[in-house]
């Protein structure tokens, strides 16, 4: 630990900074807040690190020629913040009190004050809320093929979802499954080229396409999945023994409804005013990474727009950014 770097409010008295959020965004927010000096604390959720934690090799974050496993980046990028003297707490944020100076933040044991707030809370898995799925969750249907792949050795699955998720999924799962079917909505998928590369070369994966699943099906565990050809309505039942989920993610927002402007998906809408580029729609929070980005999702335009936001919350707080 690097002392000089370690600020902290006297007792009573605000944090300079509060992060809420762990991956990419908020622990380069943080690297970049202690390093200017600013009291720091970093709410990283019950469960800290977000979507990073459930991929396998990251290829395309620059500085690892080779890759790096995401959990394993993510826990560097901890290190390195924790490095500058970040208050760390794995705890959730359940509210936020954002029509008040300091602005207040509560867990479910402790409330804390701030000056400035970073929101990098990203986004959480999308379901399709058909019936079945929730009742045969962690039975069978799951969207974590890191995390639960090895259960379905020499097993049948499915994976739902055209982009890279979908991808990585079905690539994850040909490790241990005996088969795996991808199916997507429609006939084309959304994955880039090399991923879809990837995917259409491995020969335990086949498609399926213009397919919708209606049902989930399945006594203790799956067994059967709906599937609706929407070309030529066709409804077939499809057996499986595992499905993954894959189709996107939606922000993780919901403290902050009727708090702050929300686009109508209930992204944050990151507003260009006041000679920020990262603020909302209140004064002293600024927001960074999946929660309000729609296009680019990457780890590193989340890290990219951390840094943003940390810059801007320095200089709203006449704080000096260290340039290197
Ligand atoms: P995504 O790109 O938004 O793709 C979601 C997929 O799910 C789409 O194919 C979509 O179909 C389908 N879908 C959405 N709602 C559906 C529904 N209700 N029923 C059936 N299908 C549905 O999301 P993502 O794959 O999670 O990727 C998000 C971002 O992260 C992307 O920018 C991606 O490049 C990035 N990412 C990168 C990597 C990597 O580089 N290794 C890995 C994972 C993610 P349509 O195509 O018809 O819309």
């Amino acid at each position: 630990m690097i002392d000089i770097f370690t600020t902290k409010p006297k007792k009573g008295e605000p944090w300079d900074i509060v992060i809420i959020g762990s991956g990419p965004a908020g622990l380069t927010s943080a690297i970049y807040t202690t390093r200017g000096a600013a009291s720091t604390l970093l709410l990283a959720g019950d469960i800290w690190g977000g979507q990073l934690m459930l991929t396998t090799v990251v290829d395309n974050f620059p500085g690892f020629p080779n890759g790096i496993e995401g959990p394993e980046l993510l826990k560097n990028m901890r290190a390195q913040a924790e490095r500058f003297g970040v208050e760390f707490i794995e705890k959730n944020a359940t509210s936020v009190k954002l029509d008040q100076s300091p602005f207040a933040l509560s867990t479910n044991e402790n409330t804390y004050t701030a000056k400035s707030i970073i929101i990098a809370t990203g986004a959480d898995t999308r379901w399709l809320n058909v019936p079945g799925e929730d009742a045969l969750r962690g039975r069978g249907v799951s969207s974590c093929a890191p995390c639960d792949a090895p259960f379905f050795k020499d097993k049948k699955v499915i994976v739902i979802g055209g982009g890279d998720s979908a991808m990585e999924e079905a690539l994850v799962l040909t490790k241990y499954a005996r088969e795996v079917h991808l199916i997507h909505r429609r006939g084309e998928l959304r994955a880039s080229a090399a991923m879809q590369k990837r995917v259409l070369e491995n020969k335990k994966i086949s498609l399926i396409y213009n397919t919708e699943i209606t049902e989930f099906k399945g006594q203790d565990k799956l067994e059967t999945v709906v599937l609706k050809n929407n070309q030529t309505g066709r409804v077939t039942e499809f057996a499986a023994d595992g499905a993954f989920v894959a189709i996107g993610h939606s922000p993780t927002t919901s403290i902050f409804q009727n708090k702050l402007d929300l686009d109508e998906k209930g992204y944050i809408k990151r507003l260009e005013k006041d000679g920020y580029k990262s603020a909302t729609s209140i004064p002293g929070v600024f927001v960074a990474g999946d929660v309000h980005d729609v296009h680019y999702k990457q780890a590193i335009t989340a890290a990219g727009y951390g840094c943003i936001a940390a810059m801007e919350a320095l200089k709203y707080l006449d704080k000096p950014t260290p340039s290197w």
